[in-house]
């Protein structure tokens, strides 16, 4: 078994880190949040002094951090990761960030003698917290096989996406989907409202014909199809409306980088924004349909 060092324990972090202890890995961790380290510690994990201590005498290092700032803070310059860990360590990066600054981390760590994936993952905290998430890889063939016993470990499905950032160009990708298609779900519900017809009615058949989604089946926006959807708890989060605006601004930057053309991905980002500038930070993504209402 493994010596890990883990950063970043938050909604998604602890769940995760919670899985690498199950695997009988040795773990070793820190967060900001004295708290959640607190939590985990009293569950076998031993508290590192700071992120450069978590990755001090450890085999593998994850990360699962909120933006391209914090990684880039945590992984490079001279206190950086990068600079305190020994060559071959296995580094895993499971934040969402942009791909150009995927890109910088996972060369710098490469030049230095690491093995880095970019690993970015799809699934929310519930399946953070039963190791059934799907992670996207980027990274060379080596350093995909050196992270992929430690992904195994908290996740179900482990894909190889291509080189460095392409786990990343998954994820914004994905996510630009999943903005449309919640959207999409919200304003059929509305019509359907409108012209009459029961929401419950509209989901058993929608669930079943080519109108079907993730955000209808897992995530309905409505209460009552999908009881463990976040409408049937007051659209608390889930998953929360500002990370959806984060990962659709990630691909509208993506977009206009890469001059694709993407005019429904641009509307949803400038929706998002406008719902998030309005609701409570613990606001669910599925929760637009009640701006969208009005
Ligand atoms: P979170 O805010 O709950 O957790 C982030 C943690 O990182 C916090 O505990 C914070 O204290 C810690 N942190 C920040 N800077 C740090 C630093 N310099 N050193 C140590 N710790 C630091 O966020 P989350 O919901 O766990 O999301 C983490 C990442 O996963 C984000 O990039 C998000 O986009 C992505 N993601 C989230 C979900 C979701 O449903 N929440 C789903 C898929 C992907």
């Amino acid at each position: 078994m493994a010596k890990v060092g883990f950063i970043g324990l938050g909604n998604m972090g602890g769940g995760m880190a919670r899985n690498i202890l199950k695997a009988g890995h040795e773990l070793k961790v820190f967060d900001l949040n004295a708290q959640v380290v607190a939590d985990i510690k009293g569950q076998g994990a031993t508290a590192a002094s700071s992120a450069v201590d978590a990755v001090t005498g450890v085999d593998v290092v994850i990360t699962m951090l909120p933006a391209g700032k914090h990684v880039k803070s945590v992984y490079l310059g001279p206190d950086g990761l990068i600079a305190a860990a020994v060559k071959g360590t296995i580094m895993i990066d499971c934040s969402t960030i942009d791909v150009e600054s995927a890109r910088e981390v996972v060369t710098a760590a490469t030049e230095a003698g690491m093995k880095m994936v970019d690993a970015p993952v799809s699934g929310g905290v519930a399946a953070a917290a039963a190791g059934s998430l799907t992670f996207m890889v980027g990274g060379t063939e080596d350093a995909f096989s050196g992270a992929k016993t430690y992904l195994d470990a908290m996740g179900a499905n482990i894909i190889h996406a291509g080189k460095a950032g392409s786990g990343q160009a998954a994820k914004i990708c994905n996510n630009m989907m999943l903005g449309i298609q919640m959207i999409s779900v919200a304003e059929a519900f509305i019509l359907a409202e409108k012209l009459g017809l029961e929401a419950d009615k509209l989901f058993d058949i929608s669930s079943k014909a080519s109108g079907q989604c993730w955000s209808l089946t897992s995530y309905c926006p409505v209460p009552g199809p999908v009881p463990t959807s976040p409408a049937n708890n007051d659209y608390k989060a889930g998953f929360a409306a500002a990370m959806m605006l984060k990962d659709l601004r990630l691909s509208q930057e993506a977009a206009q980088s890469a001059g694709a053309h993407t005019p429904l991905g641009a509307m949803s980002r400038d929706l998002y924004e406008k719902f998030t500038d309005m609701s409570a930070d613990d606001m669910d993504f599925s929760g637009i349909i009640n701006m969208l209402r009005k």
